[in-house]
């Protein structure tokens, strides 16, 4: 039995719900649709009290099942309009396992900032947050532990999510306790920065029962064996998710200079210093760790700290999708460039996806030159100081594109799209129309999947299969990057849930739960008004022959849509 807490800020009263083994199973991004959806927040004002923020882990929260401890936000989006839910690594969704917690949802909002603590002895408490407040959120975590003691993890709204800024994310504890791991997209800060809530600090404590622990622990010993047998495990393991980079500059798919080209550099003019090989090689030069665990037990490792020529650390992790959009999309071209800004970033607590595609919107209108570090650092300082400009560029890609005119500005449904440029990559671009959360590559990504010469309704078969795993990993806790073990060993992975539970779900349960997902992202955004045409990809990638595949997007909204339509009327059933 699991526990869910709703927590009234204006009361400041705690209602607490039980949650029988089925309901923990039903987690994730899956409890959020289906519960927003229920809830009919679809047309609420996004930053007004009545927009509800949901904080939930998975069913094998708590344990040390290799990364299963992602922790789901959600709400309506500020950035979109439409259904959001961002998740997170770290510690943070262990603590509320911990607890026997399966999450909570902040309701209302309060009238002071507050800082919520929640107790092992299943108390809790609202505490004031004035001494939290404006504080970058490394002095802001390291003031938390003080006060709260080493053993807690924390969900902390930056300085940006503070002012309400669209950029702004939920920072959570890394395994050392680092405020770096985001629930980063879609303004979810701003949705805490509405509510007053300043952090929510849960204690760490111990394993908590389980239905079966015995049979629990054998799965964590399988899974951990599964892992290490499988070569992309072990490549992601050595080279992180930066070897990405790589793979889409070799293609012709990476952002560069505002997604005016698909390569930094040829294959032949050396190596791409920007990329996985180059980073790995001098990060272990200079001391730094190339495989790092972003939270407790997780074995595949695909994050990392990067360090300087001194063998200081500068940032922890480098993830693709930063050095595509917050570097070779600005036109940096040294990782050392990049990884400082990551670090601004982490401390602000944006999101890095949505600061770089802004930050090159302005370079395109000429506010700089592409490449120009001392601007993209100034305009990370205006942010933080919350100028008149700064509140402006904290509202994102598709706000700042519009107040600056240009025409070249990636968003769809306001969100900027993620490091794979769709006129090359382009089931991740149908994923990214399709989704109801605003460009998203996580909700159904296949990069290196061959596209050419293959029509609409071949590569939608594609997206489809992928969105519906990665929303079925996305509503169970599981990080998406173990996905080569977990989606070849379903009726494993249901067992362990029937184990962990009590319950007693079929192997369908697996991939009804992402189909289920899906419907009701798709009811929420259409009741909050969204048509075909929000799903459309913006002009320039079907006018612009991309460099140097000469590529141009070759489907629209109405075409895809008629595919996905398609798809569901022979999946359905
Ligand atoms: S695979 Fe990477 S992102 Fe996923 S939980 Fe492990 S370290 Fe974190």
């Amino acid at each position: 039995m699991r526990k869910y807490l709703h927590i009234d800020l204006n009361s400041q009263a705690v209602r607490v719900e039980d949650f029988s083994g089925e309901q923990a199973a039903y987690a994730g991004r899956y409890f959020i649709a289906k519960t927003l959806t229920d809830m009919g927040v679809a047309k609420v004002d996004p930053l007004g009290p009545e927009n509800p923020l949901i904080f939930s882990a998975g069913p094998f929260a708590g344990s040390s099942w290799s990364n299963a401890n992602r922790t789901s936000v959600g709400c309506k989006s500020p950035l979109t309009g439409g259904i959001k839910e961002a998740n997170s690594g770290g510690s943070f969704g262990l603590a509320l396992g911990q607890l026997h917690l399966s999450g909570f949802t902040l309701h209302g909002a309060s009238e002071q900032w507050v800082v919520i603590h929640l107790h092992k002895d299943g108390s809790y408490t609202f505490d004031n947050a004035e001494e939290f407040m404006g504080q970058g959120n490394f002095d802001c975590a390291k003031a938390l532990h003080e006060k709260y003691g080493p053993k807690v993890s924390l969900a902390i709204c930056g300085p940006v999510g503070e002012r309400l800024g669209l950029l702004a994310g939920i920072a959570m504890s890394d395994t050392d306790r680092r405020p770096a791991r985001l629930a980063a997209r879609g303004g979810v800060g701003a949705v805490m920065g509405a509510k007053k809530v300043k952090a929510v600090v849960v204690d760490l404590n111990k394993m908590p029962t389980f239905h079966d622990r015995k049979k629990v622990m054998r799965g964590v010993k399988k899974y951990a064996a599964l892992l290490k047998e499988d070569a992309a495990i072990t490549t992601l393991k050595d080279y992180g998710t930066a070897m990405m980079a790589d793979y889409t500059n070799h293609v012709g798919g990476l952002p560069v200079n505002n997604f005016s080209s698909g390569q930094q550099i040829g294959s032949d003019e050396g190596p791409l210093k920007m990329g996985g090989d180059f980073i790995r090689e001098q990060n272990m030069e200079r001391g730094g760790q190339p495989s790092h665990a972003c939270m407790p037990g997780c074995l595949i490792e695909c994050s990392n700290v990067y360090a300087d020529a001194d063998g200081n650390e500068i940032v922890s992790p480098v993830e693709y999708e930063t050095l595509g959009l917050m570097g070779t999309n600005c036109g940096l071209t040294d990782p050392d460039d990049l990884a400082y800004l990551n670090y601004l970033a982490n401390d602000l607590g944006i999101d890095t996806i949505e600061t770089g595609a802004m930050m090159a919107v302005l370079l395109d209108a000429g506010l700089a030159e592409f490449g120009d570090v001392a601007f993209l650092k100034s305009v990370m300082d205006e942010i933080r100081a919350g100028t008149e400009q700064g509140l402006l560029w904290a509202q994102g890609t598709a706000r700042v594109g519009d107040h600056y005119k240009v025409h070249r500005t990636p968003v769809i449904k306001k969100q900027a799209i993620s490091a794979y440029d769709p006129r090359v990559i382009e089931v991740t671009g149908i994923s990214m129309m399709m989704t109801a959360q605003g460009a998203d590559h996580t909700t159904g990504n296949a990069p290196k999947y061959e596209c050419s010469g293959k029509g609409v309704d071949e590569l939608v078969d594609i997206s489809m299969e992928m969105q519906i795993l990665c929303a079925t990993a996305d509503s169970l806790g599981l990080c998406v990057f173990g996905r080569s073990v977990t989606n070849e060993h379903v009726e494993f992975m249901v067992q362990s849930i029937n184990d962990a539970l009590g319950t007693e779900l079929a192997p369908s349960f697996f991939r009804e739960l992402g189909r289920e997902t899906l419907k009701y992202e798709a009811q929420f955004n259409k009741e909050a008004g969204f048509t075909e045409i929000d799903d459309e990809l913006p002009a320039f990638f079907y006018e612009e022959a991309l460099y140097p595949s000469e590529q141009v997007a070759r489907f629209h909204a109405d075409e895809v849509n008629a595919s996905v339509d398609r798809w569901w009327q022979q999946h359905d059933g």
